[in-house]
């Protein structure tokens, strides 16, 4: 079985909003065998990168497009193919989207492996360790507090046990940060779990101060109150936190993890497959678990990401609460065949081949803005 296309795909709603939320478009990845046998993958990253990430002509040996690294391969090989992929793409890669493109490679080789074997990918992985994960849904705050109030009160109609909020307008004044937080615990019950993405806007004392606050209102983690790049600040304010600090969505690959790890600066490494693939996202579970911090999913994107991230999360012993992104998004909902959503807050685990998820083309067709490798 060799590779013979690969063919990406961009997909995109018709009206874009200016929000923080990646569920608007789809990049897919879709790796076709000489046996018509195909895996399919996706990034979370902006989309007409990625595609010229993989669409990109030989230039130099260590300067290449994804595509014309990978004709020819043998797709079931996938980690000699990550550290091909790595380092041929040296001088525009080694982090960030190059490394998230090829996560999308990598989770379509591994949807490959699953169709190729007939299993699922957590039994090619080493085995799941739970049949269904509590999920908790994944919205942005409101306008205010009253506004986050209603939202939780919808997500726990709907029967979900934990709720996260996120983002803007997280950071604008402390009076404001303390209306969301206590509108958002007014809102999901004091039975529910209650979850709070700040989205990057403080600074280390700046957290530490909201954290205490917070701890009030019993949340179960403050996530990503620092940027991204802040290792030291993180490491800092882990030590000081009255509350669990999560953070991790934001890095792509085992090199960008592996100084959070070595500091153990964080409570909760958020992995997401479509910035690392499977391959490097085994890398993180290892470690983490081997430090006895814990290990959650991040997913924002469509359903081809949220099925692969039930695949990796099922073999992370510790699991204890799955992303389960409830964003209204055609991409979120309707993009596969196959749902993936919680049902009375549990959300299970899928055991077909593969990434267990198919394609629906007439939707693929409805909103492809952009295609190459045909
Ligand atoms: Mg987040």
């Amino acid at each position: 079985m060799r590779i013979e296309k690969i063919i990406c795909q961009i997909l995109r709603v018709r009206s874009v909003e200016k929000k923080t939320a990646s569920s608007q478009d789809v990049v897919l990845v879709r790796v076709v065998c000489d046996n018509g046998l195909e895996g399919i993958g996706e990034a979370d990253a902006s989309p007409e990168v990625v595609k010229a990430i993989v669409d990109a002509p030989f230039s130099h040996n260590i300067a290449c497009g994804l595509r014309e690294i990978l004709i020819g391969e043998n797709p079931l090989e996938t980690e000699r193919l990550w550290l091909k992929m790595y380092r041929r793409t040296q001088y525009f890669g080694r982090s960030s989207v190059t490394i998230a493109a090829m996560g999308a490679v990598d989770m379509a080789l591994w949807d490959l492996k699953g169709k190729h074997f007939g299993e699922p990918i957590h039994r090619l992985l080493g085995g799941k360790h739970h049949d269904r994960i509590l999920a908790y849904a994944s919205i942005l705050f409101g306008r205010d507090g009253r506004e986050t109030e209603e939202i939780g009160r919808r997500w726990t109609g709907a029967g979900y046990k934990a709720v996260k909020f996120g983002w803007e307008p997280m950071g604008q004044s402390e009076k404001l940060d303390l209306e969301l937080v206590r509108g958002a615990r007014a809102g999901v019950g004091e039975e529910c779990a209650l979850l709070i993405d700040a989205g990057c806007v403080w600074d280390a004392r700046t957290a530490l101060q909201r954290a205490h606050a917070f701890s009030a209102f019993r949340i179960g983690w403050l996530e990503e109150p620092l940027r991204p790049g802040d290792i030291d600040g993180y490491a800092w304010l882990r030590d000081r936190s009255p509350v669990p600090i999560a953070a991790g969505e934001a890095e792509c690959g085992r090199e960008s993890f592996r100084p959070f790890i070595d500091r153990h600066a964080l409570d909760v490494y958020q992995v997401d497959i479509s910035r690392n693939g499977f391959t490097d996202s085994g890398y993180v579970r290892s470690r983490v678990e081997e430090i006895g911090a814990r290990l959650c999913n991040h997913c924002y994107t469509s359903s081809v990401t949220v099925a692969a991230s039930l695949h990796w999360l099922a073999t992370c012993r510790d699991a204890f609460l799955f992303e389960d992104c409830v964003d209204d998004s055609p991409m979120r909902h309707q993009l596969t065949h196959e749902k993936f959503q919680a049902e009375d807050g549990w959300i299970t685990v899928p055991d077909r081949p593969g990434l267990g998820a198919t394609l629906n083309e007439e939707f693929v067709s409805q909103y492809l803005i952009s295609e190459s490798g045909r």
